[in-house]
């Protein structure tokens, strides 16, 4: 093939959208935000400079389309998500956006058309930092936006509705951003591995199998609050001391338990000062698993613990299940076609799951779903030192524009 991917063109462009930060030594990048909108306003520009037509759907996901040999073809739907954790890093997502940007780009400048059309998304939410709900964007691309998720409340008490429609969005329109199922033929993702596997086997690129199933929770454990100096260890209803039980207790359930993960991210204590007890705790709980008997099982026991716990303590507990989804299997018909790409590259097929979430799960209520990897520096992800090599970036935006060039739709003959 006539390759021309342009891998500093895109590593310029991260750098651009690393710019669209609330924070100048790292990536904060929530939905809705100004710098959400900065963002959309670059990738846009982009998307049109590749050749696409392109918008601001209802949810805030910046679509684009490249046409195939005729207009109105099905397409086939690549993307990933714009927006960033706190103090995150500037690949993880972006670049899934930029690499399909940049194939477009190479299809359109040799006025290359395909059988079918290409729409791009830049997810507008996915990692749910603001309103503690993932995949806002790409459920509402996959027709599976529920109108509940407007109640939702960031930080500052601000309604998920209202902050549509403060950057100009009409919640009552969402549905709108949903894409016609007879109008898909299949969602492709790229993305950073966020695992050290890839890197460990120095390979380029990485074949995905699934993304494991998770359950997020909101706990809160509420005791007493009493003077630090005056109130008697005995009897005492802390809430912290309870909670750093439960922790440990939901660390070992995890570290025992094979194909596992579970973890307490966040944690707040009140009145939190130095000498009062804490009356009351909240803390969040992430757990984890490709099969999702595993998980289940695993959730039914953390709950029963917390309970038990704070039965024994005295304490109430709320414990507030924000989310859960299946474990997603990748389509073996495209895991095949992203093999044979790498393949075809002159690389090693290597086969894994993904242990992070990804827009990809949300799609597969659309469509079916395939993802790649490419490796990041120590799999070290969520965070300001998230880092690519040039050369890993270039091979995967050769295998994901390969992919398109040799994709078959389901059923079509690959002979
Ligand atoms: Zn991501």
């Amino acid at each position: 093939m006539n390759n021309s991917i342009n891998v500093l063109r895109i590593l310029s462009r991260v750098e651009q959208l690393a710019h669209c930060s609330e924070q100048a030594d790292g990536m904060t990048r929530v939905y809705l935000s100004s710098e959400h909108r900065m963002a959309n306003e670059r990738v846009l520009e982009w998307m049109n400079e590749a050749g696409m037509t392109c918008h601001v759907d209802a949810v805030g996901n910046v679509v684009g389309r490249y046409e195939g040999l005729s207009p109105g073809l099905p397409s086939l739907v690549l993307g990933s998500h714009l927006d960033t954790v706190r103090d995150g890093g500037r690949y993880d997502g972006i670049l899934g956006v930029l690499a399909a940007i940049e194939c477009v780009d190479v299809l359109n400048a040799q006025s290359q058309r395909l059988g079918f059309a290409i729409t791009v998304i830049g997810f507008a939410d996915e990692e749910g930092v603001r309103f503690q709900s993932t995949y806002l964007g790409s459920r509402a691309v996959a027709g599976v936006f529920d109108a509940e998720l407007l109640q939702l409340k960031d930080a500052q008490g601000m309604g998920l509705g209202e902050a549509m429609r403060e950057f100009g969005l009409n919640p009552e329109k969402i549905h709108e951003a949903a894409m016609d199922r007879q109008a898909v033929l299949a969602y492709m993702e790229l993305h950073i591995e966020q695992g050290p596997v890839l890197e460990r086997e120095l390979l380029p690129v990485g074949v995905v199998t699934g993304i494991n199933g998770a359950a997020r929770y909101a706990v809160t454990f509420k005791g007493e609050a009493g003077h630090a100096g005056t109130v008697p260890m005995v009897g005492r209803r802390d809430a912290l001391a309870a909670a750093a039980e439960a922790i440990v207790w939901i660390e070992n359930l995890a570290l025992n338990t094979p194909d596992l993960t579970a973890t307490v991210g966040a944690i707040r204590a009140l009145p939190g000062a130095l000498n009062v007890i804490a009356g009351q705790v909240e803390f969040s709980m992430d757990v984890r698993s490709a099969h999702d008997a595993i998980r289940e099982k695993a959730q039914k026991a953390i709950e029963q613990e917390l309970n038990n716990l704070c039965d024994r303590r005295h304490l109430s507990c709320h414990i507030t299940l924000l989310q859960s989804t299946k474990a997603t299997a990748c389509a073996g018909w495209l895991q095949a076609q992203v093999a044979s790409a790498i393949s075809v590259e002159g690389h090693k097929v290597r086969y894994l799951p993904s242990g992070a979430g990804h827009d990809a799960v949300m799609m597969n209520q659309l469509t079916d779903v395939g993802m790649i990897f490419i490796p990041c520096l120590r799999g070290i992800s969520h965070n300001p030192r998230e880092s690519v090599t040039s050369h890993d970036v270039q091979v995967g935006c050769e295998v994901l524009l390969r992919f398109i060039s040799q994709f078959k739709a389901l059923g079509e003959n690959h002979d």
